[in-house]
């Protein structure tokens, strides 16, 4: 049985790290799988859905330059890591019969179209999944800046951040048994408090455009789902 929604339009940012599953790195294509059939749950439901992957169990930036390599070229590889991500999800969605269109900030054409802002609303309006990589396309930002900026530009309803935990906390759950979960919080408070939802960029691009982002749990099975049908824990941040 499809549940209701209210949802027409939504983002959903998942990190790289969410890919590799039990490995320490890479890509782990039953867990890739596993995500590209929750998708598949909300597509079902008729929501029109964009994605945003980071790259983070391929490559980061700040790793790369710590290492000593020069900034800008280390967040280079780290978006072609969110590439490379978003064409495993791709290959995964097309495999349950998903049109999906890999759509890179940085144009690169033999291997999946550029970013044009009207060609990606017209493929969202077909019921196609749009994924965005290569993040905003510069250095210095994140995968979570691309998808407040993305799901702007797309005008969605909210962005839907999946994580390990099932919303935000006031301090950190896997750590402290008396760590308390949020309904609702502040984009002011995120950022006064320096909550772990996003960055600072991200939360104030979100912040200045009234665009909700909803933290829930992408472990717990049929999680997504239950979201956009108003089910399950998670926290809205407003
Ligand atoms: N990146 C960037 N500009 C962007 C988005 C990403 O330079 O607009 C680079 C940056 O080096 C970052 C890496 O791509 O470390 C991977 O993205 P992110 O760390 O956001 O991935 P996640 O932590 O979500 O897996």
């Amino acid at each position: 049985e499809i549940p209701e929604t209210t949802f027409k339009r939504v983002m959903l940012k998942i990190s790289g790290e969410a890919l590799m599953g039990p490995q320490g790195f890479g890509l782990h294509p039953p867990t890739v799988e596993r995500i590209a059939r929750e998708v598949k749950s909300v597509h079902d439901m008729g929501v029109e859905i964009c994605m945003v992957i980071g790259g983070g169990n391929i490559f980061r930036g700040l790793q790369g330059s710590a290492q000593g390599m020069e900034r800008t070229t280390a967040d280079y590889m780290g978006m072609l890591a969110t590439v490379m991500n978003a064409l495993a999800m791709q290959a995964a969605l097309e495999q349950l019969n998903i049109h999906t269109r890999t759509i890179s900030a940085i144009p690169m054409d033999q291997v999946c179209e550029p970013y044009i802002r009207r060609r990606a609303v017209r493929h969202l309006e077909k019921k196609r999944v749009c994924i965005f990589a290569a993040g905003t396309g510069n250095p210095y930002f994140t995968t979570d800046t691309a998808a407040t900026l993305r799901a702007n530009e797309m005008t969605c309803q909210a962005i839907f951040k999946g994580t390990k935990v099932d919303g935000v906390y006031d301090k950190d759950p896997m750590k402290h048994d008396d760590a308390v979960r949020y309904e609702t919080v502040s984009y002011d408070d995120c950022l006064a408090k320096n909550l772990k939802v996003m960055d600072a960029t991200a939360i104030a691009l979100a912040r200045d455009n009234k665009l909700p982002i909803i933290v829930f749990s992408l472990d717990e099975p049929g999680g997504f789902k239950g979201i956009l049908a108003g089910q399950g824990t998670y926290t809205r941040v407003q």
